[in-house]
């Protein structure tokens, strides 16, 4: 029999954590083990407490100054020594930059597998983990599983909805881990002049694709984004090849999950479909009948997104004021 025991969850975002506990339990469940977060960082003493409310049985609490900002060596380390310590079956990291670095550097000091980006998990009749991938543009889900443990996955933002917080039991420990130094040092961190709204985040997005013919006319879904109170986004040939911004939607860009997504004169291409196909409602206005937008849009709209976009903002005004 395996020695690993339990499923861990681990992220430095917050909201991250939570969500993964929905499927960390789900899985924990099934496979009659415990659910253990590990939750470290500085001053989060009062908030450990609060994630067995999401579903957990334990938590590992680190609470050390060194932990204060993410920096790869220190969280390794705590990962490390608790993983090598207490062993367990299953470890789903967040997804994020300094996650995936994390679950990488962690998979090759334990010796084991590493699948990352998960936007679905499971388990097979052998108990064993498996991680579902999207692939190919988007056009394909590939599923992983693993042959050594801890089996480590990470897991987007967004790709499971936290649970309805409930009283539960469950245990907090704390611990003190002996933490690395760093080998690198963050010189200075300086907020992203572009990046002042999370389009990630975003309940409505109109974007933008190579129709529109300045960047000024960005203007007309600024207009009508103030109404529906929504955020404006775009395909990548404005921000890669005409400079005129600097993100996108799309495989390479923002994976959107919006209410509603409103795309104007955009072809809808895969690699931008890719990253916008968990929106909930898709409205295409494009010119051309054929644009493959229409396939995947649930409304679509034939015509010159300059005469469509003011008519629609004007509309809406109407309606909603
Ligand atoms: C590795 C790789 C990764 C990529 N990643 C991304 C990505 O993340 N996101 C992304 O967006 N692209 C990405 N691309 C680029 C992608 O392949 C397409 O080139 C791009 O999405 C096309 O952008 P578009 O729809 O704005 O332009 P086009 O394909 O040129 O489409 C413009 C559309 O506007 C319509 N139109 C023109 N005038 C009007 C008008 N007045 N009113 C209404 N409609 C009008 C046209 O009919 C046409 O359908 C990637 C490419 C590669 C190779």
């Amino acid at each position: 029999m395996s020695e690993h025991k339990g499923v861990w969850v681990f992220s430095e975002k917050y909201d991250l954590t939570l969500e993964m506990l929905r499927k960390g339990r789900e899985i924990a469940d099934k496979l009659q083990t415990k659910l253990t977060a590990v939750f470290a960082g500085h001053n989060i003493k009062e908030k450990a407490g609060e994630l067995i409310k999401y579903g957990v049985d334990k938590v590992y609490l680190i609470d050390n100054p060194a932990l204060e900002r993410f920096q790869a060596e220190a969280y390794l380390s705590v990962l490390h020594n608790l993983a090598a310590n207490y062993k367990p079956e299953i470890l789903l990291i967040g997804s994020t930059k300094n996650g995936k670095s994390l679950a990488a550097r962690l998979a090759t000091r334990l010796g084991t597998g590493c699948v990352p980006d998960c936007a679905g998990l499971g388990v097979n009749e052998e108990g064993r983990l498996i991680g579902e991938r999207i692939t190919y543009g988007g056009n394909a889900v590939a599923k992983v599983t693993f042959r050594s443990k801890p089996q480590i996955a990470t897991i987007p933002a967004r790709a499971f909805e936290k649970l309805e917080p409930e009283d539960r039991k469950g245990e907090v420990i704390e611990l003190d881990v002996q933490i690395e130094g760093p080998k690198t040092e963050v010189v200075e961190i300086k907020p992203l002049e572009t990046a002042s709204v999370n389009i990630e985040e975003a309940d409505v997005i109109i974007s933008c694709g190579r129709g529109l013919e300045k960047k000024e006319d960005k203007a007309l879904l600024e207009e009508l984004a103030k109404i529906v109170n929504g955020h404006v986004g775009n395909s990548r040939p404005l921000a890669e090849d005409r400079k005129w911004f600097t993100e996108w939607v799309g495989l390479s860009g923002h994976k959107v999950k919006p209410t509603l997504y409103i795309a104007c004169g955009i072809s809808g291409v895969i690699q931008h479909v890719a990253g916008i196909r968990d929106s909930k409602t898709i409205v295409a206005i494009n010119n051309d009948p054929e644009a493959p937008i229409f396939e995947v849009a649930d409304y679509g709209v034939v015509g010159d997104l300059y005469e469509i976009l003011p008519a629609l903002t004007e509309a809406l005004r109407k309606q909603l004021h």
